[in-house]
């Protein structure tokens, strides 16, 4: 029992603090997650003014600010219409479990501080490691997201890359499709590598004879990286992986397979097929909180040879030394970036709760919901595909539409607090499009969306 007057107030500040904001998050993890809306900057700082105050303003009031005006003018990206960019819909063991991790204070950098969480982690990304087909030696660890995660893996490659190569010669250059994440360019941007474009096939694919002769014509020893992608964001394309392996294979150059958002097909028998020659890789990304159920932010990167990348990431420093001369496994050594959370957990507990058959049904159901959106945009008169699908994604043209109306449809949507659909382009065109990473998506849900654009 708290004794001092200021041990009481403490004691009952933290009994307020822990009703109210665990009454939240059980009222927020049941519900049907309302849309919510976008506010702006003048209309967030008339209603709330300046939060943050010299004494405080105490538990219940600042629960009351984010429950009433913060949390409204969120987005719930795990709303069933909210088929934008690539949305994330948690699993509830996945979410209630973030609040565990949120509580626990661990530290998960070093297998020193966090080897329970460590352990814990490295189970789910054997569990992602044999769907792709890595070696018993494979590993990594959970980065935030795909651009850390991309980025990492070049890292490590140039890092090999340079080691091998002979005397004097620095391979610069990476290759990949136009179709390759954003984060790709990003990644050599900040590397000042140089990417190489390779010419797409009819369908849109990586293919080993086009990268055969970009890398030939621009000399195979100037490369470090080959990027495939398991799943372009904006169509769902899964490169020739198969094809490509073997000319990576060929050349010696480092073969990283982005699967950020289409990696979770894996576990779907019915497009696994899509992925065949995806276990040549040397190092490969998905992000569970995209299609895998989890929530932000967590990005799974694996590396068929751990020591290459050890080599390229570890930080060495004097107050680090009882880390980085351990043997144990440090997940900080794999990626960009040094303290972590261990968020890899919330994903593990929901993999070992549901079991490992439930997230192949739950990718299976979205792909069934795009399946279906796919053949109702192929019976609508006003409504063409713009290619067949591989994945979860959709997209489609509403004939006799511009670019504004494609805008204001969204915009009316978003609005009315219906649905979350921004357009996309492609060559120049703009364009409708689905990402559909939610089970809780339906088919109603997808013709509604489609009526209202008759
Ligand atoms: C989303 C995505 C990324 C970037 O991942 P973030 O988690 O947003 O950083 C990279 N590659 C692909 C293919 C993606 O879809």
């Amino acid at each position: 029992m708290p004794t001092s007057q200021y041990e009481r107030n403490a004691h009952e500040e933290l009994a307020e603090l822990l009703s109210a904001v665990t009454a939240y998050a059980e009222e927020r993890i049941r519900m049907e997650p309302p849309l919510d809306r976008v506010r702006t900057q003048d209309d967030l700082d008339a209603a709330l003014g300046s939060t943050i105050t010299a004494e405080g303003i105490g538990g219940r009031e600042a629960m009351r600010l984010f429950t009433d005006e913060l949390a409204p003018a969120c987005l719930s990206v795990d709303h069933p219409r909210y088929l934008s960019f690539i949305p994330c819909a948690p699993s509830d063991a996945a979410v209630v479990f973030d609040l565990v991790v949120g509580a626990s204070s661990i530290y998960a950098g070093s297998w020193l501080e966090g080897s329970g969480a460590v352990w814990a982690e490295n189970q789910a990304l054997r569990w992602i490691a044999d769907l792709v087909g890595m070696p018993e030696q494979a590993g990594g660890a959970f980065v935030p997201g795909g651009t850390i995660g991309n980025l990492s893996a070049l890292v490590a490659a140039r890092g090999a890359a340079r080691h091998r190569a002979a005397e004097g010669v620095r391979p610069f250059r990476v290759a990949a499709t136009g179709g390759a994440h954003s984060s790709i360019a990003s990644a050599c941007e900040v590397m000042d590598a140089e990417l190489v474009g390779v010419p797409a096939d009819e369908l849109g694919r990586l293919t080993g004879s086009a990268l055969r002769e970009v890398l030939e014509a621009n000399g195979p020893e100037t490369f470090f990286a080959v990027v495939a992608t398991a799943g372009t964001t904006n169509f769902g394309i899964v490169d020739d992986l198969e094809s490509v392996a073997e000319v990576c294979r060929e050349h010696g150059i480092w073969f990283h397979v982005d699967g950020a958002y289409g990696g979770a097909g894996l576990a779907a028998p019915s497009v696994r097929g899509l992925y065949a020659g995806i276990e040549h890789c040397d190092s490969f990304i998905v992000d569970p909180h995209k299609w895998l159920f989890a929530p932000f932010d967590c990005c799974a990167l694996l590396y068929r040879e751990p020591a290459l990348a050890r080599a390229a990431h570890t930080q060495r420093a004097g107050y680090l030394d009882v880390l980085t001369e351990a043997p144990e496994w440090n997940p900080t050594d794999y990626s960009v970036g040094l303290t972590r959370r261990a968020r890899g957990l919330p994903f593990w507990f929901s993999l070992v709760v549901n079991g490992t058959d439930a997230y192949s049904a739950a990718v299976e159901r979205t792909l069934d919901v795009a399946r279906y959106a796919e053949a109702e945009v192929a019976r609508r008169p006003e409504l063409e595909l713009v290619r067949e699908r591989d994945l979860s994604v959709v997209v489609f043209r509403r004939l006799g539409w511009g670019p504004g109306d494609y805008q204001a449809w969204s915009d009316r949507m978003l609005a009315d607090e219906f649905a979350f659909v921004v357009p996309t382009s492609h060559d120049g065109e703009t364009l409708a499009r689905f990402a559909i990473v939610n089970p809780a998506t339906t088919e109603a849900d997808i013709a509604a969306i489609l009526d209202s654009m008759a």
